[in-house]
């Protein structure tokens, strides 16, 4: 098959023919429509996260159909369209899995990071941890879900149901996506971007954002919570100083830049600072189901799997509207 393979941190991805996976008694083979393309990709290839597995098929949010499966595996049927994410095998044993936070596993593996992803034509998952996807979204539109919005959701979610008016910072793949939950479930937002990308704030206020602006602007109106998708530090003090008491502040991000000191006094008032890892398969049921009552609609820019490259380069700069999409 053809992949996109990382070999060494910080260096180009390399179309190369490898031989086509095949399943482990557990797992599917997963033909690939699409796979999105995530903030996580870059951290991964920029060697930015801990023990990346060299060399890598990045890529964890994969639209495909399955191809063939092994011999324990139940609950799929050959030719079906399923979803790949970023949660990829859990242990079931340690304390996070014995207290449904399967998200904080201490054994897990992760598609596209220690296992190999999606950006080729052929990937195996386990089977235990595929989705079935919903009619009537197409494999472009819908592959952001498996990440973007997954993260998304988990971040709308942990600041809490008394959050009505919400502050998004950083306005991509996923902020594009939880605005339209959030607006779905009748939330303000305010969507706070780099103050010269008004292309993104054009952006959020066609998805129902009240108010779009910088990010170096005062905050509108008070906010019940704020969620920071960029990786910058330094957005965090001004969220907090943007938050109600009793507020939160949600990092959705992997990695982010260090947090400068602030005083305590932002802080007080029982404000949360917390962040958001990965995903459980619980999220994903509520998620899909939500988003598609919702009718969410994703905003992406298809690329070919060989143009991988120009998509990571592309998200890195800041250029894309919404999500890149590879397609083998
Ligand atoms: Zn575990
Ligand atoms: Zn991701």
């Amino acid at each position: 098959m053809r992949a996109m393979v990382c070999a060494t941190p910080r260096t180009p991805l390399a179309l190369a023919n490898v031989p086509d996976p095949v399943p482990g008694p557990c797992q599917v083979l997963v033909r690939v429509r699409a796979c999105g393309v995530c903030r996580t990709d870059l951290h991964v290839v920029d060697d930015e996260l801990p023990d990346v597995r060299w060399p890598i098929v990045p890529g964890h949010e994969i639209v495909g159909t399955v191809e063939r499966m092994g011999s324990e595996v139940t609950g799929l049927a050959l030719g079906q369209r399923i979803g790949v994410p970023w949660l990829g095998q859990t242990c079931g044993a340690c304390p996070y899995c014995r207290t449904a936070r399967e998200n904080l596993c201490d054994f897990a593996q992760f598609t596209g990071y220690t296992i190999d992803g999606g950006y080729a034509e052929l990937a195996v998952a386990d089977a235990h941890f595929c989705f079935a996807l919903p009619d009537g979204v197409g494999d472009l539109e819908v592959a952001p879900w498996l990440c973007a919005g997954l993260i998304g959701y988990r971040a709308l979610r942990m600041a809490g149901h008394h959050a009505k008016r919400i502050g998004i910072y950083g306005f991509g793949a996923a902020a594009h996506i939880v605005a339209q939950l959030a607006r779905f479930e009748g939330c303000e937002i305010a969507a706070f971007t780099r103050s010269e990308d008004v292309a993104a704030q054009a952006f959020a206020r066609e998805l129902g954002a009240s108010w779009a602006g910088g990010s170096d602007e005062p905050a509108p109106f008070p906010l019940d919570a704020a969620l920071i998708f960029a990786p910058t530090g330094g957005l965090v003090p001004a969220a907090l100083r943007a938050v109600v008491k009793g507020g939160t502040v949600v990092c959705a991000g992997i990695h982010m830049s260090d947090i400068p000191s602030f005083p305590y006094a932002i802080l007080w008032g029982e404000r949360r600072l917390v962040s958001v890892a990965n995903l459980t398969r619980r999220d994903g049921e509520e998620f899909f189901q939500l988003a598609a009552k919702a009718g969410v609609r994703t905003r992406t820019t298809p690329y070919p799997l060989e143009r991988a490259n120009d998509a990571l380069e592309a998200l890195r700069s800041g250029k894309l509207t919404g999500a890149a999409v590879l397609t083998p």
